[in-house]
């Protein structure tokens, strides 16, 4: 029986592009051809419709219901320009992914007929049959259902037929049921806070929006050999496969020339992407072969967050078109690097980027220091809850292994900021403060040079490192997404700013001068957060010891990094901030925990498969092959010689029996202990004996596979090694 394995690696071989049609028009005139932007609301809606929306958007006044209507009308005529039959309310439920439900706009006219129908009320609201989402508890079906609600700042756009509406999704009573809702709040907490610090240095400020950039990074695998790999197909990740004798030593792969077949699956993503609006500028290869990353223009944070939903979405059916499956998971193949998605984040306000070192005057270069400060406090004070934020089953993988950052929260200044804050640190002779005056202060913040601005990416072991006018946060997954970390660091730095403000007002009031009660205080700040500082080797074991030592959270296991969540500060912090309160995170955690035991289940599930159904016959059908030639050679050769020649294979018959038998036992193992996990009732015990009990054991199992694979004859083999997945194009 031939192969299949052979099979696909033929035909992943001869595959060609996939012709990609390019438009006509410059990128600049198909941006945005599929959204509901600006210039469309001004094209299609009333001008005082228009007005009163944009008010909405920029400024965050609350919806009028009257305007609804006429809000859908304009929508639904662009949209029928374009060929749309459907809309849906969009929304991103606590599982990865968006989720959606799709609704004709035809209505009966009454007489027996239809009409295409859209209004306002539609537009705003809808309650999504949703009862099977994970919500932890909140939403008990004997309890009113979860809705979904329209979110103006995102604006709607088309994909195929139907009008996609971004939405956020939350229970009759106010609680959360996804990501946006509570990422709305923290952005809304961090512009108030924000804009009251920036208002000390510039009165005039109004607003403060949060920027994000996200740098997406992923595999590509021939769709021939994923099919031939249920680890894949089922998991994301190979649950088994040797290492190629080749793969990312040369690191010929990174900036290396793209492939023509995944050069046409990028340009074909990206005119799709700037059709529906996502600014993607930079594409290159990455350290692993077959990994590539996509990279956008920074955009404000709600935008930023369903471009990247919507781009890992896109990204999926764009890439089958090409004869590829996209992996996302943060680690697909063991001993090669994983993805993340590093999120570049920073404020700004009307007039500029509030961590972007202006060099200028001491106003501006204190307003500078005291941003960063407050943003390395709520790091500091959050570190445990930032690390949960970012944790998962599968980033599991990628944190704390020698590649991708630790699974400490830290962050790397460069030497220049270092050095300044030191100085400041330092400088605490009263006198300097004494008097006013910006010569006097000019010599506290000294001169900040124009070279920070290229301190990019020195270290790149540091999961949270300030690169010039950003920090980048690094810890973030692939798969993720974004408004995890971006509700955690945001409400962090709210509630870092308002704390800060609190105590600079109470010095203001016991009469010192304003410059100098912001410099004591961060003075003061400065002490206070310097363990989260650190500019070293991030992979190293001193660094653990040490960082234990400074007291900042060093705990690996996934389901305990989730505690994070529930510690008194956290709630503390969510809920002075108006993000979540108790409920909502106690639910949360539930649906993490639940889904952190479905990830490993299904995993070991599939490895015990594999195991029986796979590796086992074809090493004892290759043993069988090997005894049979044995007893050939007995029957051909004298005694002695027949046992000189046959030493070899003797021998590995023997070391199949021996690996067949341990992977036996070891599935036997994993069966057991996942029965004795899936009786526990908590779902945070049955997730840490999960992570405690199960995965340990398909790590065992993997060890022994990867061996016969090195062993068994390459043409038995039904699996797609490696090599042949990595290196194909
Ligand atoms: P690299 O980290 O590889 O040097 P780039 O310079 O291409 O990457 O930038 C990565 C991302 O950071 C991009 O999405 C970019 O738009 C974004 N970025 C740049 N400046 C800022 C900023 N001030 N705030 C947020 N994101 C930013
Ligand atoms: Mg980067």
């Amino acid at each position: 029986m031939a192969n299949l394995r052979f099979q696909v690696v033929e035909e992943a071989f001869k595959k060609k592009p996939t012709e990609v049609i390019t438009p006509v028009e410059r990128p600049s005139e198909f941006f945005g051809k599929y959204v509901f932007n600006r210039a469309k609301m001004y094209k299609y809606l009333p001008a005082s419709v228009y007005e009163k929306l944009i008010d909405v958007i920029d400024n965050g006044s609350t919806l009028d219901r009257s305007i609804a209507d006429a809000v859908a009308a304009g929508m639904k005529q662009w949209a029928e320009e374009n060929g749309v039959t459907h809309y849906t309310h969009w929304f991103q439920p606590l599982t990865e992914g968006t989720a959606e439900k799709h609704d004709a706009f035809i209505e009966h006219d009454g007489k027996g007929g239809m009409i295409e129908e859209f209004s306002g009320k539609l537009l705003v609201q809808q309650e999504p049959d949703a009862s099977s989402f994970p919500n932890g508890g909140i939403r008990n079906t004997f309890e009113a259902r979860g809705y979904s609600a329209w979110d103006p700042t995102s604006p709607v756009f088309i994909i195929d037929d139907t009008l996609c509406i971004p939405t956020i999704f939350i229970s009759y009573t106010g609680e959360a049921l996804d990501y946006k809702a509570p990422l709305l709040r923290a952005l809304h907490a961090v512009n108030v806070a924000a804009t009251e610090v920036c208002r000390y240095f510039d009165p005039a400020v109004n607003k403060v929006t949060c920027n994000l950039g996200w740098e997406q990074e992923y595999f590509l695998v021939d769709e021939g050999l994923y099919s031939a790999r249920p680890d894949l197909m089922l998991t994301g990740r190979t649950l088994m496969g040797h290492d190629s004798a080749k793969n990312q030593q040369m690191d010929d792969h990174y900036f290396g020339a793209i492939p023509d077949r995944v050069q046409a699956f990028m340009k074909d993503l990206e005119i799709q992407a700037l059709e529906l609006s996502i600014p993607c500028k930079t594409r290159h290869n990455e350290v692993a072969p077959n990994q590539f990353e996509i990279a956008p223009i920074y955009e404000e944070t709600n935008l930023a967050v369903d471009h990247n939903m919507l781009l890992m979405s896109l990204m999926k059916r764009v890439a089958r078109k090409h004869g590829f499956r996209v992996l996302l998971h943060e680690k697909p193949f063991a001993g090669i690097n994983g993805s993340g998605k590093h999120n570049n984040w920073s404020l700004s306000t009307d007039t500029g980027v509030l961590l972007h070192a202006p060099g200028k005057n001491a106003e501006d270069n204190l307003r500078f220091v005291t941003f960063i400060v407050e943003t390395l406090m709520g790091v500091y004070r959050h570190n445990g809850l930032l690390k949960a934020s970012i944790m998962s089953a599968t980033n599991a993988h990628r944190l704390g292994a020698n590649e991708a950052p630790p699974a400490i929260i830290s962050s790397f200044l460069g030497k220049q900021l270092t050095e300044l804050l030191d100085h400041i640190e330092k400088n605490d002779k009263e006198d300097l403060f004494d008097m006013a005056g910006k010569q006097k202060m000019a010599m506290d913040i000294p001169e900040i040079p124009e070279l920070l601005i290229d301190n990019t990416d020195r270290n790149r072991t540091s999961p949270f490192a300030f690169t010039g006018n950003r920090f980048e946060f690094r810890a973030v997954g692939s798969e993720a997404n974004c408004a995890s970390a971006m509700i955690a660091l945001n409400t962090a730095v709210a509630e870092a700013l308002t704390d800060f403000k609190k105590r600079v007002d109470t010095l203001i009031a016991a009469g010192k001068e304003k410059r100098n009660a912001i410099i004591e205080t961060i003075r003061e700040d400065i002490k206070t957060c310097k363990p989260i500082r650190f500019d070293g080797n991030g992979y190293s074991d001193e660094w653990v010891e040490e960082a234990k030592r400074r007291g900042l959270d060093c705990e690996t296991s996934c389901p305990i990094i989730f505690d994070n969540y529930l510690s008194e500060g956290s709630v503390k912090m969510f809920e002075s901030m108006n993000v979540m309160n108790s409920k909502e995170l106690e639910a949360r955690n539930e649906v993490k925990w639940e889904t952190y035991t479905k990830k490993i289940q299904i995993e070991a599930r599939v490895m015990g498969d594999l195991s029986m159904n796979h590796i086992i016959p074809v090493a004892t059908h290759y043993q069988s092959q090997l005894a049979k030639n044995v007893q050939n050679m007995r029957q051909i050769f004298p005694v002695e010689k027949a046992e000189q020649l046959t030493a070899r294979n003797l021998k590995i018959i023997e070391e199949i029996a021996e690996r067949t038998q341990a992977i036996e036992t070891g599935v036997e193992e994993l069966v057991n202990a996942r029965k004795v996990a899936n009786k526990i009732e908590s779902e945070r015990e049955k997730a840490i004996a999960y992570h405690d009990t199960v995965a340990p054991k398909m790590e065992k199992i993997r060890y022994q596979i990867d061996k016969l694979e090195l062993i068994v004859a390459d043409e038995l083999w039904t699996l797609p090694k490696y090599r042949e997945m990595l290196f194909i194009r």
